[in-house]
C-alpha cells in the first residue's frame, strides 16, 4: 500500500498568472505530474498536441463526455476544455502529486467529485493590473479580453470555496507560496500513514537488532 498523492488544483481568473506560476513550479519540482487537458480550441503558435493540450475536434470531445472520460469539463469562453479522468486519478492513487491548471467552473466540479484535492485560488493584485497583463500577453483579441474582465467579479465571489488564496503580485513570491502550500500538504500526517508505518517498522527492527548485538 502507498499513501495517496495530492491533486493540486490551481485556478483563478484568466490572466491571473496560473500558467506562469504552474510552469515555474514544475521547473522547481520535476516530479510533479502535469495533467494535459483536452480542448476544442485551435492550437496557438508553438503549442504542441499532447504537450500543451490534446487538441480534439468537437466530435471527439463529445464522445469523451459520453464515455465519462472527464474528471471535469467546462466551456470556457468559446471552447471546451476537460481534464482526462483515468490518468489523473491513477497517478494520485499511486502517490504522485498531480497538478491541474483549470478554470473556476472546472475547479468547482473537481471539488464536488474529489473534495480531498487542494484548491488554490490565484488572484491578481488589482483589476487594473489584470487588464494590463491580459493586453500585454497579446494572445487574445480586445473583445475576448473585455469578456474575460467582465466575468472577474463573479469569479472572485467563488474564492471562498477554495482552501488557499495566493495574490500574484511579485511572481517569485507567488511561486514560493504555492510551493509552500504543496510542501505543507505533503507533510500532513493523514497523508503519510503508510510512510509512518514503514519508518516505525524499520525503527523497531533496528532497535531489536541493536539489543541483540
Ligand atoms: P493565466 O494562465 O491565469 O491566464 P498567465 O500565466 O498567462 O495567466 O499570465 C498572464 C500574463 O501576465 C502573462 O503575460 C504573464 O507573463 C504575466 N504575468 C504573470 N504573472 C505575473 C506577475 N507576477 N507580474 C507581472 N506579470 C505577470
Ligand atoms: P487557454 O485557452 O488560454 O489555454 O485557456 C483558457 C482557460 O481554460 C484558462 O483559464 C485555463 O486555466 C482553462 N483550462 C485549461 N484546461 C482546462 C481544463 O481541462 N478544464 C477547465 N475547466 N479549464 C481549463
Amino acid at each position: 500500500m502507498t499513501d495517496e498523492g495530492i491533486l493540486l488544483v490551481v485556478s483563478g481568473p484568466s490572466g491571473a498568472g496560473k500558467g506562469t506560476i504552474c510552469n515555474a513550479l514544475r521547473k522547481l519540482h520535476p516530479e510533479i505530474c502535469y495533467s494535459v487537458s483536452a480542448t476544442t480550441r485551435a492550437p496557438r503558435t508553438g503549442e504542441i498536441d499532447g504537450v500543451s493540450y490534446f487538441f480534439t475536434g468537437e466530435q471527439k470531445f463529445r464522445e469523451m463526455i459520453k464515455a465519462d472520460a472527464f474528471l471535469e469539463y467546462a466551456k470556457v469562453y468559446d471552447n471546451y476544455y476537460g481534464t482526462p479522468k483515468k490518468q489523473v486519478l491513477d497517478l494520485v492513487a499511486q502517490g504522485h502529486t498531480v497538478l491541474l491548471e483549470i478554470d473556476i467552473q472546472g475547479a468547482m466540479q473537481v471539488k464536488s467529485k474529489y473534495p480531498q484535492g487542494i484548491f488554490v485560488y490565484i488572484v491578481p493584485p488589482s483589476l487594473a493590473e489584470l487588464s494590463y497583463r491580459l493586453y500585454t500577453r497579446d494572445t487574445d483579441s480586445k473583445e475576448v479580453i473585455r469578456r474575460r474582465l467582465e466575468k472577474v467579479t463573479d469569479e472572485l465571489a467563488l474564492a471562498h470555496q477554495y482552501d488557499y488564496i495566493v495574490v500574484n503580485d511579485e511572481l517569485p513570491d507567488a511561486v514560493d507560496k504555492v510551493r509552500a502550500i504543496m510542501m505543507a500538504e505533503r507533510c500532513k500526517l493523514a497523508r503519510n500513514r503508510e510512510r509512518i508505518n514503514t519508518v516505525f517498522k524499520k525503527y523497531i527492527c533496528e532497535e531489536v537488532h541493536h539489543h541483540d548485538d
